[in-house]
């Protein structure tokens, strides 16, 4: 980190800093050379100097592209009365007080690396904020924490901070949604495959609690035998199956170049006539299982297990209603496919279907508290800039967020979420409604919609509702007060926000090295 006399913002490149941060629309910044770079978020910082003292610098730009992260020295002078002085090699910022808060020594980039017990300072800092063991083992769908482990220090994904310094505690929700049934055996039959689509296993289940809010009773789940990459495709119908595996088979066809080689699955839905012909005329084979023996299909009974075990404990997190089990099966689909696996070596299934490492960074903890940005432009400004819903998946196609929205029973889609997770907050979240009795049959909602809802559809809850109010209170905000030091209110902090950062923008120098 450096402290820098020449810009007139600070900015941090990695979204872990923020205490606090809101998506803005993605602007220019000037970097080195006339390059531009993008800011898309402002937020505040929480900067521990020693134990136990903050400095809050606010307005902080997100620049994920930024390759350092930059203290302004007048914006911390303006925000904190405090006077900085230079001379031919080192910067200092003292406290009116005289008490040093900064200091920094010149480096050849002319700027001003933190020097000293700062460094800890900020280390104190990162490791209260990482995502620690217990987050990423939410962000992954309740993975178990030996997985979690292995995939931070394999480096076999990308974009996973991680604090690995405490011991999770065991977790509620894994032994509700996971202890359930004993394992199936692990023993497999047959030739493994050699390349990608070279063996499907596919199986058919009907859903044993309910039908979903989108009218789905039955999950066909499709595992690739060579990459254990897997699909799970809820479907209204025993019916749907068969076109199911067809636009399945066409599109991974498409994508890998390659045909299916044979498909394997039990004696159920999929043995009829139809399917008999489309196989024949594509020259695939079909294997069936024993009847009752579906051991035999084993590899994907097991993910089966794994993947309704994961919903489970998602679902049971959340708090939201049984109804809505098909969309954490894709969730939990999804996060498997990023989460190693002992057939592959402790490689991840996405790794061993694309040949990349996936890329985690835009994991969150599934039920931590989402506010989704308004992004209607009738929204008038009395209202609240965001709508505080519930992270419960992922967008397949692209990096967009699923939250649900308690009070409306709606699935908001949306690229423009801030979140607070667990490690960010100093107590735990607010519990939802306690999740339903998994014994009890539930019924749906009658107003739930299908699917999802644009988030230009939400009509903002009117200014009672702030959504500031809902952040917990900052431990930095009592220690300004009890050291006297200037204090900005959240209200103030607001209104300061809006009209600074824009003017902030526009001034930003364009000789500083931000790329
Ligand atoms: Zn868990």
């Amino acid at each position: 980190m450096f402290l820098d006399s020449g810009a007139s913002v600070h900015i941090s490149n990695d979204e872990a800093d923020f205490f606090s941060l809101r998506p803005i629309p993605p602007r220019s910044v000037n970097g080195i050379g006339g390059s531009s770079i993008q800011a898309i978020g402002v937020g505040t910082i929480c900067l521990v100097i020693v134990r136990g003292i903050h400095i809050t610098l606010d307005n902080v730009l997100f620049i994920p592209a930024a390759m350092v992260r930059l203290i302004s020295v007048s914006a911390l002078c303006a925000a904190h009365r405090c006077v900085a002085s230079f001379d031919a090699t080192n910067c200092w910022v003292q406290a009116r007080t005289g008490a040093r808060m900064l200091s920094g020594t010149l480096t050849s980039y002319r700027l001003y690396a933190l020097s000293g017990g700062l460094l800890s300072a900020e280390h104190a800092y990162l490791a209260q904020q990482l995502p620690n063991l217990q987050s990423w083992h939410r962000r992954l769908g309740h993975a178990n924490y030996r997985a979690v482990y292995d995939l931070a220090r394999s480096g076999n994904a990308t974009g996973m901070p991680i604090d690995l310094s405490a011991v999770p505690p065991k977790c509620d929700h894994c032994i509700l949604g996971k202890q359930t049934r004993s394992s199936v055996p692990k023993t497999r039959s047959g030739d493994k495959a050699s390349r990608r689509l070279g063996i499907v296993h596919v199986d058919l289940m009907e859903h044993p609690d309910m039908t979903s809010a989108t009218g789905n009773k039955y999950v066909m789940d499709i595992i690739d035998d060579f990459s254990s990459y897997a699909w799970s495709i809820p479907l209204a119908a025993k019916s749907d199956a068969f076109p199911a595996l067809q636009a399945w088979a066409l599109a991974r066809e498409v994508e890998t170049n390659s045909k299916v080689g044979l498909y394997r699955s039990d004696n159920g839905e999929l043995k009829t006539e139809s399917m008999h012909d489309w196989l024949l005329s594509h020259g695939t084979q079909h294997q069936f299982t024993a009847p009752y023996t579906s051991a035999q299909n084993g590899r994907v009974e097991r993910l089966h297990r794994t993947l309704m075990g994961k919903a489970r404990a998602m679902r049971s997190a959340c708090g939201i209603p049984v109804n809505r089990w098909d969309e954490f099966i894709l969730t939990a689909c999804y996060l498997s496919n990023r989460t190693p696996v002992i057939s592959q070596n402790g490689h991840t299934p996405f790794e061993r279907w694309t040949g990349q490492k996936p890329d985690l960074s835009n994991l969150r903890e599934i039920g931590c508290r989402a506010f989704v940005l308004v992004q209607n432009r009738h929204n008038p400004k009395v209202y609240t800039r965001s709508v505080k819903c519930i992270l419960i998946g992922y967008s397949l196609d692209s990096k967009l967020y699923r939250c649900y929205h308690r009070e409306s029973h709606k699935v908001f889609v949306s690229y423009h979420v801030s979140f607070i997770e667990s490690h960010q907050c100093s107590s735990p979240p607010p519990p939802g409604p306690p999740p339903p009795p998994e014994l009890t049959p539930v019924h749906p909602h009658p107003s739930t919609p299908l699917e999802e809802t644009p988030v230009a559809d939400i009509t903002a809850p009117p200014l009672d509702t702030p959504q500031r109010s809902k952040r917990p209170s900052h431990p930095s905000e009592r220690r300004c007060l009890m050291d006297g030091k200037p204090y900005v209110s959240p209200t103030q902090r607001a209104v300061l926000d809006s009209l600074a950062t824009a003017e902030r923008l526009q001034n930003l120098p364009s000789t500083h090295p931000s790329t």
